[in-house]
């Protein structure tokens, strides 16, 4: 074989060889052959334009003013295009053409390479797609998200409407994540994509933002509440319904802000940044709901921010102050215990209640320092009172975030020695939350704290979800249950009977009760009636500082 047909033979490109006179191919190499599916003798005698490219040759024909470039008389000519195989298929080439001229430079036959530039097309529409959408759900991603926005106000300020944009946080997905793990939160989150997309209209887009986070563009809006709350109320139920992923049935909610082109922002930015914070007060208002983005929420924003930044200097400058509140035994008829609650003497705005600023503690882990100093400051106290003779316990709240990251237990050591109380008159405060979430861990910290001494109450019980058997395992001492099932108990049975029965179980587990927000004398008779041990209420004293603590202790004396 002669070496250019070796060549012509094993080249990897496809090489044709066509006759200008007839425009029918005369030669093609095995590569040029099986790129389109066919053996190379079915190909001889072809015209290569009709049978791989009829769309193309349409198309070259008008943009090359009838010159098909399969029948080019320029001597060289390049384009990618799509080919048509034997079965039919596409496949994505790219060819090169080229012209042989005879002696009198007519054109005699025109020489086709080609290749087959399918997988890096293919690689390079993934990568276009990857740049534009989120790979798990297949939604646009923030860039296209922004693209979207841009156009959906333009085509509100030509038609004078609106346009809703609207962010979507789960709620809970941390704790689905956490205790079922990654793939299971990714089925998730495919899940409820889907369905919250069968809740749109044709020109909605809906995205997701990484996370737990769907932003969604209603365009078109004409009538806010006619338009966008129907479909907001589509959003909140197509969640209802639980679904199983592998083995579990699991349910979620949406938590929804919502921010309105052009009354609340003219471009992406400021409107996604009002959607957010319409979510997070979304969230607050007990999630699974929706809320529309208002001014007085921006200002809110800023006073936490505020806050936030002021919390971090407060404790150097000495600006909180623990406030007690007595708590009564009702066999004995004397104060036993007092309940060190904080207050925050803010420079400018006087007192602050610890609700307004527990939680931006906690968000911002300042809660473990301020906690540290509240264990401290309580011990030290009570050191004091017991000093002079008045022997009552001090009870602390303690934060999940304490127990999580806050080194709890050589804190309260440190305290005590300090302090030099004796451990079993401090007593830590705990929610239920804290006893159900990461429960090997905390188990192992409760039980180094109470081989300490120190005595552990659970706080607002009734309103959580603790079991028996971790009231067990965790070796509790005292319940103290809510103020929102105490406050009504004369009045409403249903309350009088959690009482009771809270009563009741914890006395046959051996644990002491004590009622919380006890306002009056009807609610005292009520517990005392029931047996619970202990009582704590405004009925007897607000919260107050050390000094008139101590008045109000010698008083009753
Ligand atoms: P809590 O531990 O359940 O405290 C009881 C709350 O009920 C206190 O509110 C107390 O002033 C209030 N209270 C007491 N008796 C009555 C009553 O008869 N009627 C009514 N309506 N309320 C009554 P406060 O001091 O505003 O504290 C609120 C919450 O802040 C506390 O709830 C506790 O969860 C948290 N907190 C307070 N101090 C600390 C602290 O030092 N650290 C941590 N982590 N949380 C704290
Ligand atoms: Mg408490
Ligand atoms: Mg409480």
């Amino acid at each position: 074989m002669n070496p250019y047909q070796h060549i012509f033979e094993h080249a990897k490109v496809g090489i044709a060889l066509c006759s200008a006179k007839d425009n029918r191919l005369e030669m093609v190499n095995p590569a040029f052959a099986s790129i389109h599916g066919y053996e190379p003798d079915e190909l001889i005698g072809v015209s290569p334009g009709e049978i791989f490219a009829p769309e193309c040759l349409a198309h070259v024909n008008s943009s090359r003013g009838g010159s098909s470039a399969y029948f080019c008389t320029s001597d060289d000519v390049s384009f990618e295009t799509v080919h048509t195989k034997k079965d039919g298929s596409p496949v994505e080439v790219s060819v090169h053409v080229t012209v042989i001229r005879d002696e009198n430079g007519a054109v005699s036959h025109r020489i086709t390479n080609l290749q087959d530039i399918s997988e890096r097309k293919s690689i390079e529409k993934q990568i276009e797609f990857l740049a534009y959408h989120d790979p798990l759900t297949g939604l646009p991603n923030r860039i296209l998200l922004k693209d979207r926005v841009e156009q959906a106000i333009k085509h509100a300020q030509r038609n004078h409407s609106k346009m809703a944009l609207l962010c979507i946080d789960l709620d809970g997905f941390k704790t689905i994540n956490d205790s079922l793990g990654h793939s299971v939160g990714d089925e998730v989150l495919k899940i409820v994509s889907a369905r919250l997309k069968k809740c749109l209209r044709k020109t909605d887009t809906i995205s997701r933002q990484g996370g737990d986070e769907f932003i969604l563009i209603l365009p078109d809006i004409t009538d806010t509440k006619g338009i966008v709350i129907p479909i907001v109320k589509n959003l909140l139920e197509s969640l209802q319904r639980a679904f199983r992923v592998e083995e579990h049935t699991l349910s979620t909610s949406i938590s929804i802000g919502i921010a309105l082109y052009p009354n609340d922002g003219e471009t992406f930015e400021p409107l996604l940044q009002k959607a957010e914070t319409a979510m997070y007060k979304a969230k607050e208002l007990g999630r699974n709901t929706y809320c529309f983005y208002t001014d007085q929420m921006n200002a809110e924003v800023l006073e936490q921010l505020t806050l936030q930044s002021d919390l971090l200097k407060a404790i150097g400058n000495n600006e909180f102050v623990l406030h007690y509140q007595p708590q009564i035994d009702l066999k004995e008829k004397r104060i036993t215990g007092a309940e060190a609650l904080i207050r925050w003497c803010h420079p400018r705005l006087g007192m602050v209640p610890p609700v307004k600023f527990i939680p931006l503690a906690e968000s911002s882990g300042a809660i473990v320092q301020i906690g540290q100093w509240v264990i401290h400051e309580a011990c030290r106290q009570a050191c004091i009172w017991h000093r002079q003779g008045m022997n009552i316990s001090v009870a602390v709240n303690i934060s999940p975030i304490q127990f999580k990251r806050g080194n709890l237990e050589s804190v309260v050591k440190e305290a005590l020695t300090v302090s030099g109380l004796p451990p079993r008159f401090l007593e830590l405060e705990v929610t239920e939350s804290v006893m159900m979430h990461d429960t090997e861990n905390t188990l192992r910290t409760v039980c180094r704290l109470k081989e300490v001494g120190v005595q552990l109450s659970i706080d607002d019980f009734g309103t959580g979800y603790s079991s028996l058997a971790y009231l067990k395992r965790f070796a509790v001492d005292k319940l103290k249950i809510d103020q929102s099932f105490v406050r009504d108990i004369y009045t409403d049975h249903d309350d009088a009977v959690i009482v009771k029965t809270i009563i009741q179980m914890a006395k046959s587990l051996n644990l002491c009760t004590i009622a919380e927000g006890v306002e009056n004398e009807q609610v005292l008779c009520v517990l005392e009636e029931q047996g619970c041990d202990a009582v704590q209420g405004y009925h007897f004293a607000k919260p107050m500082e050390a000094g008139e603590f101590e008045k109000y202790y010698k008083g009753r004396e």
